[in-house]
């Protein structure tokens, strides 16, 4: 008896029984297509997808029948993508739309887009992701949406000059991600002033036109840029960012010659790159980037420019008193192993280091083959040295010799891994 009654039971159909919002949630891992394809199932599933509040549109995952594949060129494939979007929103149940992703479509599609974001807008939407094949201009709604949440937009925006008010009350992430887009200093403050509650801001690819960054909320600032400074001759003059936890950025000579306070008392976490940009500037000044890194437990130091950064920075370099973790890249260890030691004698209480040497391609090489005669590191903690090589480098035995002297203090292992690139 109890067995047949099992055995009925293993013949209904679970999903089906769940209510919609359960259903919903199990839907909103599949794609737009993928969710509205499940009206065919049965009677149940016939208008689900109509009042599904997460769509996902993507071109390189839209599929077609594959009768209609042979001989049909590409452009049929979007303009049928297309369709299908327009025809999804238009027969969608007026209900919250609480996600809305589009991605694939180039500027030429842009009304097309333009008119699917604004119906977004006016459904309640908390996150927008939009990945463009192009530079597109943004549709100014955008910036006025007071439930959005979380924003991506990637790859390039045309018009952020031309956004003349943000007034995003709920925006706590922002992503902004492409080689064509400016940011400027007037974008920036209206950021700030009209997102009360950012935390997470991404500007990643953009080009860097602006020169201050003022903000209570912000926890979160990946502000790896295209250096513009030859073209706008702007430096950064301020960070100011009491709450903020993670920092990434990369300094060219000309920004981090000077002085630049950052104001950064929370951060736990932070990665500099310091890279040659566009304009070859020298390194002259001495700048205060590493005394606003001061109370970071994570640190990684990486990029061309390393090696005169640390020159310029050693003599004023703070006590790294709560670092724990540090990586290194971009410093050649076989002529530059003592620039190395000095700087890590700034980190008593170092637990693991992290160090890529990727061979020597200085201009003036200084032989590495004799052994190095310092004073031993004399941080305690240190258990992990890991050396990542690549594979090619001929004084890398050295390089590992000179840091087992470096470390015999320690009981620190030293790990090496072979780099693939
Ligand atoms: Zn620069
Ligand atoms: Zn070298």
């Amino acid at each position: 008896m109890e067995r047949a009654r099992n055995s009925r039971r293993g013949d209904i159909d679970m999903i089906s029984s769940l209510p919609d919002c359960l259903i919903h949630i199990i839907m909103s891992f599949l794609t737009a297509q993928e969710a509205i394809q499940t009206c065919v199932l049965s009677k149940r599933w016939k208008n689900l997808w109509a009042t599904l509040p997460f769509l996902d549109f993507d071109l390189h995952k839209f599929k077609y029948h594959t009768e209609l594949e042979e001989g049909v060129p590409k452009r049929n494939q979007v303009d049928m993508f297309i369709g299908f979007v327009s025809t999804a929103l238009l027969l969608r149940k007026p209900f919250d739309l609480h996600k809305f992703c589009v991605s694939g479509l180039k500027v030429s599609h842009f009304d097309m887009m333009r008119s699917w974001i604004l119906y977004a807008l006016k459904h309640n939407l908390q996150v927008l992701n939009i990945d463009l094949m192009q530079e597109c201009p943004m549709p100014p709604n955008v910036f006025n949406c007071a439930s959005l949440v979380d924003a991506s937009v990637a790859y390039s925006l045309k018009s952020l000059q031309n956004i003349e008010v943000i007034n995003l009350p709920c925006l706590r992430r922002l992503s902004l991600k492409g080689a064509g887009t400016h940011i400027t200093q007037d974008f920036v403050d209206k950021l700030f002033y009209g997102c009360p509650v950012l935390e997470f801001l991404n500007l990643e690819y953009c080009y860097r036109d602006f020169s201050s960054i003022n903000s209570q909320s912000l926890k979160y600032l990946n502000s790896r840029t295209i250096c513009s400074c030859r073209e706008t001759k702007k430096r950064m003059e301020l960070i100011n960012t009491p709450n903020l936890l993670s920092f990434r950025d990369n300094i060219c000579p000309y920004l981090g010659g000077q002085h630049m306070p950052l104001n950064m008392p929370s951060l736990t976490s932070a990665s500099i790159c310091m890279e040659k940009c566009h304009y070859n500037w020298p390194h002259k000044n001495k700048s205060s980037i590493l005394m606003g890194l001061l109370n970071v437990q994570n640190l990684e130091l990486s990029g061309f420019e390393i090696k005169a950064f640390l020159e310029a920075e050693l003599s004023h370099c703070p006590e790294f008193s709560n670092a724990k973790d540090l990586s290194v890249d971009g410093l050649c260890l076989s002529c530059h192993f003592y620039r190395l030691a000095a700087f890590l004698n700034h980190f008593p209480n170092l637990e693991k280091l992290l160090l890529y040497y990727r061979g020597c391609s200085c201009k003036l090489r200084v032989p590495a083959k004799k052994t190095i005669k310092l004073a031993p590191f004399e941080g305690k903690r240190l258990r992990t040295v890991e050396v990542k090589f690549s594979k090619s480098s001929k004084y890398f035995p050295q390089v590992v010799k000179n840091l087992q002297d470096y470390t015999k203090n320690s009981r620190a292992q030293i790990n090496m891994t072979g780099l693939s690139y």
